[in-house]
């Protein structure tokens, strides 16, 4: 191997030695990848392609082993340190300039454990693969939405989606991790080993180490859902947003239903004349028995005429990679979150306007409401503090060139502006962009102060800096004597 020049912690150039590189790709099972090498631009490109970033030197683990010998190699060269899972992260945080990036990607196994309805997934696997694997046996690990997102970065941050009113967050469903800490040790975190840790990984990010392992409780699940879309002209929206968010507290903890706005897409099961017309679509799914599914569903589906009403039995592996094909990864993104414990007229008003000048047809704003067994968690079980239940707003803005930047970032931040007295001050960390670092302890909130005291303890040198950081609690040396 050639001199490999690495960015480090303090934005200097270290020279690793020859010889440093070639002890570590030895002792490696996995390839160690740099610019030109097969693997070297798989590895480095994720989901969204605003982030064009080139790491000095890639090592794609195969194992626990792998990682721990990576972290060490890192602490001892003192180098910047990117850590990915599935690449899906809107702000980039998986890779880096000039660094050392840790991709996980190839570590995809997930054993289901049916005798002890348990799961032990590791930190390349997508939603996919823990899903396809679970629902072979009639069990399910709530997640998100999107199919080809990363158990590991999702898990991490909380993690919600169609199964969480009725199941918790996949945080709830988290009953151990193997982590390897900054110090290169790998620990069994749980309610009783390292339960710190436990806490902490659960809502806190990437900030505390690197998980090698997840082990979760599955759920025993009706294989079928009923679930689809209810698409409404956008004339219509005003009144029927006011009667969703009136409806959504009283909905019983199988039902999920989310609002999305935006031009809808040339799908052969809309009518034509719509293709491209702004909508409001509500996306539902009921996870439990059919006949109760039906009737709960009713409500929902009498509300206001809609021009399509696409509701109807599916795998629940099918209703989870719906929404796959509007978002693949290759397209420029950006968002903004806000979290509201009431959807105000106010709040309401300005998503209402922003639709009126959506930037681009694969634009959209999406509303999720969270509640149910999420919502009866106590906020100090876990690092993820907002069990009230709430709506989460994400402004996704999609577009295809980078001469359109300026212009629909700015649509993105224009609305969040518009709403922000309207929201509650917290955001969902999975969903801030990489330029919100004056959000950070917002995001946190109150297990913020405890974070960083974890952070201190385990990682004092800011090592897992690339994330939605917490800083290290600054302790003064105590004078001697
Ligand atoms: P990565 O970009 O690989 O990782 C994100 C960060 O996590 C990394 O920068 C690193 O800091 C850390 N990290 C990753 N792996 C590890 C590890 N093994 N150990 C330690 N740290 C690690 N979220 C929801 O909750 N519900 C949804 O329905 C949902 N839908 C989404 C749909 C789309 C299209 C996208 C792009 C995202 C969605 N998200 C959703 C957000 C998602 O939870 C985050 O983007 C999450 O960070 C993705 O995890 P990842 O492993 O794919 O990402």
């Amino acid at each position: 191997m050639t001199m490999i020049h690495l960015k480090s912690l303090t934005n200097d150039k270290i020279a690793v030695s020859t010889e440093a590189a070639d002890a570590l790709r030895q002792s490696l099972r996995g390839p160690v990848c740099l610019a030109g090498d097969q693997g070297y631009e798989e590895a480095r490109s994720l989901w969204n392609a605003m982030i064009d970033r080139r790491p000095a030197m890639i090592v794609r683990a195969m194992g626990a082993a792998d990682v721990i010998r990576t972290v060490r190699f890192a602490a001892e060269q003192n180098a910047l340190l990117a850590v990915r899972g599935g690449g899906h992260n809107i702000a980039g945080n998986a890779v880096c300039d000039g660094g050392l990036m840790l991709d996980l990607s190839l570590m995809k196994s997930v054993q289901v454990d049916p005798s002890a309805k348990r799961v032990r997934v590791e930190p390349g696997a997508t939603l996919a693969d823990l899903d396809k694997e679970t629902a072979a046996f009639g069990y399910v690990v709530p997640t998100g939405v999107n199919s080809t997102t990363g158990v590991a970065g999702l898990t991490l941050g909380g993690g919600f989606g169609w199964t969480t009113r009725r199941f918790g967050m996949t945080i709830d469903s988290l009953l151990a991790a193997d982590l390897v800490t900054a110090d290169g040790k790998l620990l069994r975190v749980n309610g009783n080993e390292n339960s710190n840790l436990f806490w902490a990984i659960r809502g806190g990010g990437g900030n505390f180490g690197v998980v090698t392992s997840f082990f979760f409780r599955m759920h025993a699940m009706e294989p079928t859902v009923l679930a689809g879309l209810l698409v409404h002209p956008f004339d219509h929206a005003p009144d029927l947003l006011r009667r969703y968010r009136d409806m959504v507290a009283d909905l019983p903890d199988e039902l999920t239903a989310w609002v999305v706005m935006r031009k809808a897409p040339p799908l052969p099961v809309l009518p034509a004349e719509w293709h491209g017309r702004e909508v409001m679509i509500f996306a539902l799914c009921w996870c439990g028995e059919m006949a109760a599914g039906e009737r709960a569903v009713m409500e929902l589906r009498r509300l206001g005429r809609p021009i399509a009403d696409l509701i109807g039995p599916q795998p629940l592996t099918a209703w989870q990679s719906a929404f796959d094909p509007l978002l693949t990864p290759g397209a420029r993104n950006y968002w903004k979150s806000h979290d509201f414990l009431e959807l105000s007229d106010g709040a309401i008003d300005a998503m209402l306007a922003a639709i009126r000048v959506l930037p681009t047809d694969e634009s959209e704003i999406f509303i999720a409401h969270l509640g149910g067994a999420m919502g009866r968690v106590p906020p100090e079980a876990t690092a993820y503090a907002l069990r009230k239940p709430h709506f989460v707003m994400n402004v996704h803005t999609r577009w295809r060139s980078a001469a359109d930047d300026e212009r629909c970032i700015g649509w993105a931040r224009n609305l969040f502006r518009a709403t922000a007295a309207h929201a509650a001050g917290s955001v969902y960390v999975n969903f801030m962009p990489d330029d919100e670092p004056d959000r950070v302890s917002a995001a946190y909130g109150p297990s913020y102060a405890r974070l960083s005291e974890i952070k201190h303890h385990y990682d004092p040198r800011n090592l897992f800096r690339l994330n939605q950081n917490i800083a290290p609690a600054v302790h003064e040396e105590r004078a001697a004597g």
